[in-house]
């Protein structure tokens, strides 16, 4: 359609100039002509003009059809083809269990098991833990994010964000809060004693918990799923599961890290584990997320189906469910990647993967393989853009906020916003899989390790593949935001509103590491980030032994340079 609304346009340009140049042609043929002529004949001028104006309508209208014409057939062929390379997610089964090269032997474990009916999910999370923590532990305490979705609407995280996003209403008349219960809490098989403060559960021990000893724990959770677009709830025909699995918090100076669940960033702390997780379906619903699918087993007679996921050091685990996921795969480096949507967004189904494989491949080079054998990338049809987990990536476009706004979509698909939004999104999401998923750092605290650094990489790959910055300023506007000292070390109870977190943490946070990789040289910097990957992957890093890494590979200045942000 782009090709031939420009044609069109000419055409009428040409028609009018065709009738002007007939009428102004007719007076002058007549003013020329002797009055005298005695046989009065058809006005050749008027049959000309007639003849001009079925030759214009012949190719006012064919040229454009044949343009239509040749891009349906074009985009039909380009349809068929994707659609015969598609799969369903249940021919992403690889029984065999992953176990990627780098995985730390003595993990904590996680094996859940969930069922969900309709929007009613029970899950309970037989937890081992191991004590790495160099302490004797009296409690353990966990995460249990899916409390907070039991707020008022408004009090439920990013929906701020949400509401002023929601050009179409669609989420102010839908969204709607989720419950939430912990039915019984096991410590080493028994009934034990228990606390939820907002989205904090602390578990008491029954006797204190040695370091390097393990202990069992049990947690049954009960919920209405809320109706929600972004991470965890029901939305238009997909469900999330994202954060919902209890997550032991991150034990810092004798203290559980049990922050509260802020509206502002992903704040999301944890550390690898091995996760189990076996979700019972109906028949009819697929599930696709985190780790390997290494089993589907038909319940008896009960038209539901068990779906088994399996991952090796990784830091939580999320799906997405729906009816009508179609997926295509592709591999970038040692990570089969895979995009997965509905019949009716083929097309960005395909340009996700297209556009993931790209920049995983250019991560890949840049940094170093990842320790995952697979990605996914999901379009949730929610309203943010992205969402990142470890081997799983939540992207949306603005097709579900702008569906019913008239116009709006129209333009911002012409104008290539949308393309280039999607490009951008996904681009830093995958670049996630390297800056939290794999590299953990504290997301309440120091989001500049994994956003700045997910923008950093993304930027350089545009650059790299496009020969300009040209997506980035399509989405970004002005790319001119100065790092302020600070930057490095904000976290994200520092900012009112997410605009103005992502302004300071991913613009100008990645700016500042684009302005040290001029001032360093490319093979410098590239040298900094992939002994950065190699010292971090899989552990927990700091901003702190950032700059010492900087230190060590790029010298005393560049460090001081950084620390200037701090
Ligand atoms: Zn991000």
């Amino acid at each position: 359609m782009l090709v031939a609304i420009p044609l069109e346009s000419f055409l009428m340009v040409v028609t009018l100039a065709g009738w002007s140049a007939v009428y102004l042609g007719k007076e002058a043929a007549q003013s020329a002509r002797p009055m005298a002529k005695r046989r009065r004949q058809t006005d050749p001028w008027i049959v000309r003009g007639l003849m001009a104006l079925l030759l214009l309508a012949i190719v006012g209208n064919g040229i454009p059809s044949a343009v239509d014409a040749a891009w349906a057939r074009d985009q039909d062929l380009r349809l068929t083809r994707i659609a015969r390379a598609e799969i369903a997610p249940e021919e992403a089964l690889a029984p065999q269990a992953p176990s990627p090269a780098a995985a730390p032997e003595g993990l904590t474990r996680y094996r859940v098991n969930a069922r969900l009916h309709g929007d009613h999910l029970t899950w309970t999370t037989h937890l081992l833990y191991s004590n790495d923590t160099g302490e004797t532990l009296e409690d353990i305490g966990l995460h249990l994010y899916p409390a907070a979705y039991t707020r008022a609407v408004e009090a439920i995280p990013l929906a701020e964000t949400l509401a002023e996003g929601d050009l179409n209403g669609a989420f102010r008349a839908q969204a709607r809060p989720g419950t939430f219960q912990v039915t019984d809490v096991q410590v080493a098989g028994t009934r034990k004693r228990s606390t939820l403060e907002d989205t904090a559960l602390t578990v008491a021990l029954p006797r204190p918990l040695r370091p390097r000893r393990r202990v069992g724990l049990a947690i049954r959770l009960e919920a209405r799923l809320p109706r929600w677009p972004e991470r965890f709830g029901v939305w238009d025909d997909r469900i999330l599961l994202g954060n919902w699995i209890p997550t032991v918090a991150v034990r810092e100076h004798g203290a559980w890290r049990l922050d509260e669940f802020s509206g502002i960033g992903d704040p999301f702390y944890s550390e690898v584990a091995d996760y189990r997780v076996n979700l019972e379906l109906d028949d009819a619903l697929g599930v696709v997320g985190t780790g390997d699918l290494t089993g589907i087993a038909a319940t008896d007679g009960r038209r539901r189906r068990v779906w088994t996921f399996t991952s090796r050091a990784t830091r939580d685990a999320a799906f997405a469910v729906s009816a009508s996921f179609q997926g295509l795969e592709q591999r970038a480096g040692g990570t089969l990647v895979r995009s997965w949507y509905r019949a009716d967004e083929r097309e960005r189904g395909a340009s996700n993967l297209e556009t993931a494989v790209e920049a995983m491949r250019d991560f890949g080079r840049r940094f170093g393989e990842l320790p995952y054998d697979e990605v996914d990338i999901v379009e949730t049809g929610g309203y943010l853009g992205g969402m990142e987990y470890p081997g799983v990536v939540f992207t949306s476009d603005s097709s579900s906020v702008l569906a019913g706004v008239p116009l709006l979509g129209d333009l911002f698909r012409h104008a290539g916003f949308d393309a280039a939004q999607e490009r951008y999104v996904v681009g830093h999401e995958v670049a996630h899989q390297w800056w939290y998923a794999a590299v953990g750092n504290d997301q309440i605290e120091e989001p500049w390790l994994d956003e700045a650094f997910a923008e950093m990489s993304t930027r350089l790959w545009l650059r790299r593949a496009d020969g300009d910055d040209r997506v980035f300023r399509t989405v970004n506007g002005a790319a001119g935001v100065p790092a302020r000292p600070g930057v490095i070390s904000a976290g994200v109870e520092d900012f009112g509103s997410n605009s103005a977190y992502s302004e300071a943490v991913y613009l100008a946070g990645a700016n500042l590491l684009i302005e040290l990789r001029e001032r360093l040289g490319a093979a410098a910097w590239d040298k900094v980030m992939r002994t950065w990957y190699r010292r971090t992957t899989l552990e927990i890093g700091t901003v702190e032994e950032f700059i010492d890494t900087v230190s060590d590979v790029a010298g005393a200045p560049a460090a001081r340079r950084l620390r200037h942000f701090l």
